[in-house]
């Protein structure tokens, strides 16, 4: 006779966390696409690091410094209305007004954050991020995170604010 320590649990199935997946790997693609448009006019239109943003990457530890692009925009563009609802609801976070964002290795900057090193740092935390784990699996993970924990609990967001207080130090 079996004891009550030896028999299995039946765990509940965490049917968030595999709907999140679901849509990560759906979501994935289209905003790939629209993350590389991004990232093209950046390049286009946006200018090289400071000399004190090339330290704060090198310090952040990124392997293509050179080919970042900073482009100030007075508001930061999003992709499709009923893409970024979909997440919203999921993150339980407001993502209508974000004052910056990454694409590959290309930052937009709202022009009221323009000037402050904190959010540049983030941003190049997030630079890192596509640079270690590639744009698409970077993508995946980071909607998925979303989606499952939240954007402010989200691993890929908490290592952007934990580094970018670090790279500042030194
Ligand atoms: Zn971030």
């Amino acid at each position: 006779m079996l004891n009550n320590a030896t028999r299995i649990q039946p765990r509940p199935p965490n049917w968030r966390a595999a709907a999140a997946r679901l849509a990560a790997v759906i979501l994935t693609p289209p905003v790939h696409h629209w993350i590389q448009r991004q990232e093209e006019r950046i390049r286009r239109e946006g200018r090289p690091l400071t000399r004190a943003e090339f330290a704060s990457a090198r310090n952040i530890g990124l392997k293509d410094s050179g080919r970042v692009r900073i482009l100030v925009v007075a508001h930061i563009p999003l992709p499709a209305g009923w893409l970024l609802k979909g997440i919203a609801r999921f993150s339980r976070v407001a993502l209508a007004d974000p004052v910056a964002l990454t694409a590959g290795h290309g930052i937009f900057l709202c022009s009221a954050v323009a000037a402050d090193p904190v959010v540049v740092r983030h941003e190049l935390v997030h630079v890192h991020q596509y640079e270690r784990l590639g744009r698409r699996a970077f993508l995946q993970q980071y909607i998925r995170d979303c989606l499952v924990d939240g954007y402010r609990d989200s691993a890929l967001e908490k290592e952007a604010r934990r580094l970018s207080i670090r790279a500042g130090r030194d």
